[in-house]
């Protein structure tokens, strides 16, 4: 007999019985409370409680250890993995990124070290809740009343708990524009005062929080908070910029990272000095992976060719960029120029019905080139892409027209062409 599968919720609340039978206590907390009682799915489950990670281990069969020294084990019993942390006070951050040390303590002190009161509730799944949650609610730091009031509060002083952690501020940031809530005044002025601080952060670190800001829908509230706070000019690398951003707020909600970024690169400096040294300062920025590096460059060279060229171009050019596989995109990063995306959209309709397509199969291929005595070499991929080109303008209808016209190309782009012909 099979067994449905164990949702998260449930396997953490297998995790919370089994301390508490045991006499512990424990409770949900950080995110998953929070995003429970704002009516969200949360997508992991985090377990707070005053067993020790010894303890934790002695009572869970299966159990690894990913930070034992922050006291964090774990447990995988049936269903996802549940992380279930001892309750803790920070040390001090010397380094202010991680604290130096910690020490084992209750609730209410492992609230006071979590960075947001929306992020610091607990919630214990086995009492009774009141009618809206599924289970009571335990608040040190006044975090429900900032829930229902859409704030993002630091929990305590907040120039000290900015101070302390740097990336707290692009977490305030990423929750109040994820969760359309306001940043509240004093938080607000802590992050402004720290925010040049942030070059001391790890820039992948950077990088993954704005990965999650920009996929995310709120992504233009993002930046103006990024912005606000002046948070912009060290995440990016560059100077401060306040530029209105339409071509953001044009993205679809789905868009990709690098989209985004595009988007914003157009945005913040213009097609024409968004070139590859942005691209370049970017990466290393925000530690894009490879495929993000060229997708970014991809969009923003494709992009720049398309406005720089397309009235002037003619139909093999037109069909080249119409088939790369950036155009949708570079679309997407032109559509409030609508006098031009109209016009391109027009005229790839109409290029899409002669000779083939945008994008034929290519009636002659190097093999075909080769067969009939050209010599690879030098200019012989150019030579390729000529008789291609001819093809796409409706110039050759099929492969004997195609060597001719390579014959005809050859002398030029200095192909040499032996005797010996199929
Ligand atoms: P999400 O997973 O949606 O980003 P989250 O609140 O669950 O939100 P996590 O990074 O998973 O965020 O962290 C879990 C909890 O740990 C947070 O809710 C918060 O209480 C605490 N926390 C995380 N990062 C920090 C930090 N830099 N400083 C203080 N507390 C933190
Ligand atoms: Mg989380």
């Amino acid at each position: 007999m099979t067994h449905p599968p164990i949702d998260a919720r449930k396997a953490a609340e297998n995790v919370v019985r089994r301390l508490a039978g045991a006499g512990h206590v424990a409770y949900f907390a950080g995110g998953c409370v929070r995003d429970e009682l704002l009516g969200l799915h949360p997508t992991d489950y985090d377990v707070a409680t005053d067993a020790t990670p010894d303890r934790i281990r002695s009572l869970f069969r299966r159990t690894s250890e990913v930070g034992v020294a922050f006291g964090v084990v774990l447990v995988r019993e049936a269903g996802p993995t549940i992380e279930v942390a001892t309750f803790r006070a920070d040390g001090p951050y010397s380094d202010r990124r991680r604290p130096d040390s910690v020490t084992f303590s209750d609730a209410r002190s492992d609230a006071s070290r979590r960075d947001f009161t929306i992020n610091a509730l607990f919630l214990d799944p086995l009492s009774p809740g009141d009618g809206q949650t599924q289970g009571r609610v335990i608040d040190f730091v006044g975090g429900l009343e900032d829930l229902r009031a859409g704030v993002v509060r630091a929990v305590g002083d907040p120039g000290h708990r900015l101070g302390e952690d740097h990336l707290r501020a692009l977490r305030g940031v990423r929750f109040a524009a994820r969760l359309g809530f306001e940043i509240e005044h004093g938080t607000f002025a802590a992050m402004r005062a720290h925010a040049s601080d942030l070059v001391g952060v790890s820039r992948e670190r950077i990088g993954d929080e704005m990965r999650r800001m920009l996929t995310h829908p709120s992504r233009v509230r993002a930046v103006r908070l990024l912005v606000e706070a002046g948070l912009d000019s060290p995440v990016f690398n560059e100077v401060a910029s306040s530029a209105p951003t339409p071509t953001l707020e044009n993205q679809e909600a789905s868009a990709s990272f690098a989209q985004c970024l595009a988007a914003l690169a157009i945005d913040r400096h213009g097609l024409e000095v968004a070139d590859n040294a942005l691209v370049r300062r970017w990466r290393l920025a925000l530690v894009l992976s490879n495929e993000e590096r060229d997708e970014l460059a991809g969009l923003l060279n494709l992009t720049r060719e398309i406005v720089q060229g397309w009235a002037g171009a003619g139909v093999a050019q037109r069909k080249r960029w119409a088939s790369n596989g950036h155009f949708q995109g570079s679309l997407s990063l032109i559509s409030h120029m609508s006098g031009l995306l109209d016009r391109i959209r027009t005229d790839v309709d109409g290029l899409s019905t002669i000779a083939g397509g945008l994008a034929p199969a290519a009636l002659v291929s190097g093999d075909d080139l080769i067969a009939a005595g050209f010599r690879p070499g030098p200019g012989f991929g150019d030579l390729l892409d000529r008789v291609y080109d001819a093809q796409l303008e409706g110039e050759i209808r099929d492969r004997a027209e195609g060597i001719r016209r390579a014959a005809e190309l050859a002398s030029d782009i200095g192909v040499q062409r032996t005797g010996r012909q199929c």
